[in-house]
């Protein structure tokens, strides 16, 4: 029994070696406490209590395909299309709950890559990544780990290689190969819950060329290595969350959950042998990079139907307090809202029930449906929030501080003139709205919207793989042959 709570993966954090952060040009010495980055660690600490509440377990924990220990969903190697499907709904509950993003589904997604890829290397060059990686798989299992799924390298000129920056630092890559390991160098950006993680499961980020070779590295390294660096993203509006006491928390919409971006640098780190699942091995960056893809695609498909869920019952909430609720353009916005979200929900069930097994044992989902749904996360929550935008009001946006709320000399103006249907406080009346701010503009913005759009790669990577993986010839035989057209050849 391997599942641990949200205390005791706070515990497990704060046994971590110090580590080097970087916030707004401050060294950090307590990230736990902090008042900006605590609200990440509430997130992923949920994954943790909810694996331990008898209402949610059965979607939250599985049986460890490897020792057949109980263990977290998030450290689990899929076994079946059903695993898929409760890997959506698991990410819908928890986005239901956060209202954010809860970080830790980019190191499930890379596992579960990895452990295919691993697998395919071995087959056709007879390395043992595959059995090393079992090993780490069970690590992360028995420790209930939270791993960061490291891809995205900051790119640099993106019009040339990695190989061919002028810098070569702009993707990671090996600089040193010694007998028990190797020495990795660069940096990787945007990196979701980077320093809640007690891991990072490194991958290439592109297909790469037999010339990229020192680039082609995929391995793990603990977060506290000392050799790394980190430097955490501002959000909009992040510096509410260092108001004081209850205004405070009012004009930060979301008290309690948030989201969490660093740019990590690995500074000459090494890397074990033990740790390397893929070194030099060119042609199988592609296979690494399409499966991680697809399985990170997919989660959208859970996630932000679980945020839209939130936007769609602000709307609904809000449009009771501004006395809207019953005009039939209100009702049928709404309806567009559920809509939509549902058919995102759609597209992740449907990608994760057409999955299939593949040589390695795990389910993969379905490529082409799982980038057809994220393509559709890159548009529909936008217009889920420009609907929320709509029903809510301009006040969202204009509204005074709730320290003028709590301020004798303006609390009675305030309360006055922000009301809204009689029976409602001003107070919550504010919070609704603050809390919709927080999802179309504020902090949480970042994970439902600009994340819809560029999470999992943007909006032309799903492009370029639904064009591949479509069988236009198929399609073009089928309508000529229900117009009798006979190919001369
Ligand atoms: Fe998980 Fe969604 Fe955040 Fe990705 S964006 S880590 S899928 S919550
Ligand atoms: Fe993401």
């Amino acid at each position: 029994m391997v599942i641990k709570s949200g205390l005791e993966y706070r515990q497990s954090l704060k046994q971590r070696k110090r580590m080097n952060i970087y916030f707004m040009g401050e060294k950090i010495n307590d990230p736990l406490s902090h008042p900006i980055m605590k609200a990440a660690v509430n997130s992923i600490a949920l994954t943790y209590d909810l694996a331990c509440d008898p209402e949610y377990k059965h979607v939250m924990t599985t049986k460890s395909a490897i020792t057949g220990e109980k263990i977290n969903r998030f450290c689990h190697i899929h076994q079946s299309t059903e695993d898929l499907i409760k890997k959506v709904e698991m990410l819908r509950i928890l986005g239901q709950k956060t209202g954010t993003c809860f970080q830790r589904c980019v190191g499930m997604d890379a596992m579960n890559a990895v452990y295919i890829t691993t697998f395919e290397i071995d087959e056709k060059y007879g390395t043992d990544y595959h059995k090393r990686f079992q090993k780490y798989v069970i690590q992360a299992e028995e420790n209930d780990w939270t791993i960061d799924g490291c891809m995205t390298d900051p790119k640099g000129d993106r019009s040339k290689r990695p190989s061919e920056q002028k810098d070569l630092d702009l993707y990671v890559h090996v600089v040193k190969r010694i007998d028990d390991g190797v020495v990795i160098r660069g940096a990787k950006a945007h990196q979701t819950g980077a320093i809640n993680s007690h891991e990072h499961l490194i991958m290439p980020t592109l297909t790469m060329r037999k010339e990229d070779k020192d680039y082609t590295i995929c391995c793990a390294v603990p977060a506290d290595d000392p050799k790394i660096i980190y430097i955490y993203g501002r959000q909009a509006s992040d510096l509410r969350r260092l108001d004081d006491s209850e205004s405070g928390d009012i004009d930060c919409g979301n008290p309690e959950f948030g989201g969490q971006e660093a740019l990590v640098i690995f500074d000459d780190v090494f890397v074990p042998r033990e740790r390397i699942f893929m070194n030099g091995e060119t042609d199988f960056c592609g296979r690494l990079v399409e499966t991680f893809a697809a399985y990170h695609r997919q989660s959208y498909g859970g996630c932000k139907v679980g945020v839209g869920d939130i936007l769609i019952g602000a709307a609904a909430t809000i449009s009771e307090y501004n006395g809207t609720k019953n005009a039939s353009h209100i009702r049928d916005k709404i309806t567009e809202m559920v809509h939509l979200n549902e058919t995102l929900y759609s597209c992740g069930i449907a990608c994760s029930s057409c999955g299939q097994k593949t040589s390695s044992g795990n389910y993969l989902v379905d490529i082409l449906l799982a980038n057809v749904c994220k393509q559709n996360v890159t548009r529909f929550p936008f217009d889920i929030a420009r609907l929320l935008h709509d029903i809510a009001g301009g006040i969202f946006v204009t509204m005074p501080s709730a320290k003028d709320l709590s301020n004798p000399e303006t609390a009675k103006w305030v309360k006055k003139y922000l009301s809204g249907v009689e029976g409602i406080e001003t107070k919550d009346r504010m919070k609704m709205m603050r809390l919709i701010e927080n999802l179309v503009l504020g902090r949480a913005a970042v994970g439902y919207l600009t994340e819809s759009m560029h999470g999992a790669g943007s909006p032309q990577a799903q492009k370029i793989m639904i064009q591949r993986l479509v069988d236009i010839e198929l399609k073009k035989r089928y309508a000529k042959t229900l117009a009798h057209i006979k190919d001369e050849s």
